[in-house]
C-alpha cells in the first residue's frame, strides 16, 4: 500500500522510519518480549526511552541546564491554562500577542485564571494575514510574561523574528512549528508544544520551562498542574503516555539522524519556496491572503477564484493521492502544512500540481 501524501495541519504526517520501528517492537521493546505499552514506566526498559527523548529534546534544540524539559498531557490547549495558573500570580497581568485563533484561545483561557491585557492584535486590519512589528507592541514592563504564538497553523504566518520583550519572560506556543529550525532557547521563559505537528502523537505536550519559572510558581494551584511537581519528578509523577513518549523517541531520533535542526530548516525554506513559488507564478490562478514576510513555513495557505476551482483542485490532487490540502473550516481555501516530515518530493508533487493546473 503506498504512503498519502500528507498534508494534514495535524495530526499530521510523521516519518515513516520512526513508524516502522514502532512496528518492528511494537510486540518486544528491547528484547523485553513486552510492548512498550505493557511495561511499567518505573521500570528500566521505559525509563531508558524516556530518558533519551527528554536528552533528544535538550541536544537537538540546544536547551540550557536552566531549564526543564517535561513531558506533560493534555495537549497544547492544557497548556493555555496550565502557563497562566503557573505563571500568573493574583496583583500581577500577562500581555498576550493576538495572531490567530491559537492564541486568541489561550488569551480566552487565561483569561478565566487572571488579569490579561492585549499587547497586539492582527485580527481587524488584515484578518490575522500579518505578524506585528516590534513597535506595534504595547507591553507592559511590569507584566508576568508575554505569549505568543510563533505559527499560526489556521492563518499560515509565523514570527520571523521573535519580539524583544526585555526582563519579562517570553512564553510561546510553538506547536506547529517547533523544532522547524535552531532557535535560541534562552530568548524563552517557557516554550510548549502539542507533540502531534512536527514531534509525535496528539495528547503529549513539551513543555521547555526555565528552571527560575519553575521554583516562582505558583503553588496554591493541585499538584497535578504545578510544573514543580513534573520538575521534581522527571515527568514521571504520574504515569506518563507512554506509547506517545516511545513515539516521540523515535521522531527525534530520525530529526538526529537528518542532521539535525540546521538541516532540517534547509529542507523547510526549500520546500515552503516550491509553493509559495507556484502561488506566485500563477497568480491568474492563486492569491495568499498573508503577507509576504510573515509567510508560514509550516502551513501554506492560498484561495483560488472560485469555490468551484477549489473544488476541482482537491479533486486533482486526490487523484494524486494527496491528502489534507482543504483549508481550515474557518477561513476555506486551501493549505499544504508542511511540517518537518513532509517531504521535498512531497512539496515538489504539490507545486508540479499547482504551477500544471488548468493550462
Ligand atoms: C494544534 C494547535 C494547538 C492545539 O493543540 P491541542 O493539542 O489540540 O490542544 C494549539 N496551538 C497551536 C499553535 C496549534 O497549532
Amino acid at each position: 500500500m503506498a504512503r498519502a501524501i500528507n498534508f494534514n495541519a495535524g495530526p499530521a504526517a510523521l516519518p515513516a522510519a520512526a513508524l516502522e520501528r514502532a512496528q518492528k517492537e511494537l510486540l518486544d521493546l528491547a528484547g523485553t518480549g513486552m510492548s512498550v505499552m505493557e511495561h511499567s514506566h518505573r521500570g528500566k526498559a521505559y525509563e531508558a526511552v524516556h530518558n533519551e527523548a527528554i536528552s533528544l529534546v535538550r541536544e537537538l534544540m540546544g536547551v540550557p541546564d536552566s531549564y526543564d524539559v517535561l513531558l506533560l498531557q493534555g495537549g497544547a490547549s492544557q497548556q493555555f491554562a496550565v502557563v497562566p495558573m503557573n505563571l500568573l500570580p493574583a496583583g500581577k497581568s500577562a500581555d498576550y500577542v493576538l495572531t490567530g485563533a491559537w492564541s486568541q484561545k489561550a488569551y480566552k483561557e487565561a483569561k478565566s485564571v487572571g488579569t490579561v491585557r492585549v499587547a497586539a492584535t492582527t485580527e481587524k486590519d488584515k484578518k490575522f494575514g500579518r505578524i506585528p512589528s516590534q513597535k506595534e507592541l504595547e507591553l507592559d514592563p511590569n507584566a508576568a510574561y508575554v505569549h505568543i504564538t510563533s505559527n499560526n497553523t489556521i492563518f499560515g504566518t509565523q514570527w520571523a523574528e521573535f519580539p524583544d520583550t526585555g526582563s519579562v519572560p517570553l512564553v510561546a506556543d510553538m506547536s506547529s512549528d517547533i523544532a522547524w529550525r535552531p532557535i535560541d532557547v534562552s530568548k524563552f521563559g517557557l516554550i510548549y508544544a502539542g507533540a502531534q505537528k512536527n514531534l509525535g502523537p496528539s495528547g503529549l505536550v513539551v513543555v521547555i520551562v526555565k528552571k527560575e519559572l519553575v521554583a516562582a510558581g505558583r503553588s496554591d494551584i493541585p499538584a497535578i498542574f504545578q510544573y514543580r511537581t513534573h520538575a521534581d519528578n522527571n515527568s514521571l509523577y504520574n504515569t506518563p503516555p507512554t506509547f506517545s513518549v516511545y513515539v516521540l523517541r523515535n521522531v527525534l531520533e530520525e530529526l538526529k539522524k537528518a542532521g539535525g535542526l540546521s538541516a532540517v530548516e534547509k529542507t523547510n525554506r526549500e520546500k515552503a519556496k516550491l509553493i509559495y513559488d507556484a502561488i506566485d507564478e500563477r497568480s491568474d490562478l492563486y492569491s495568499s491572503p498573508v503577507e509576504k514576510s510573515a509567510r508560514s513555513t509550516m502551513n501554506v495557505v492560498w484561495t483560488l477564484k472560485t469555490p468551484e476551482l477549489e473544488a476541482e483542485f482537491l479533486e486533482e490532487a486526490k487523484k494524486r493521492n494527496m491528502i489534507g490540502l482543504k483549508g481550515h473550516r474557518s477561513v476555506g481555501g486551501m493549505r499544504a502544512s508542511i511540517y518537518n516530515a513532509v517531504s521535498l518530493e512531497w512539496c515538489k508533487a504539490l507545486a508540479e500540481l499547482m504551477k500544471g493546473f488548468k493550462r
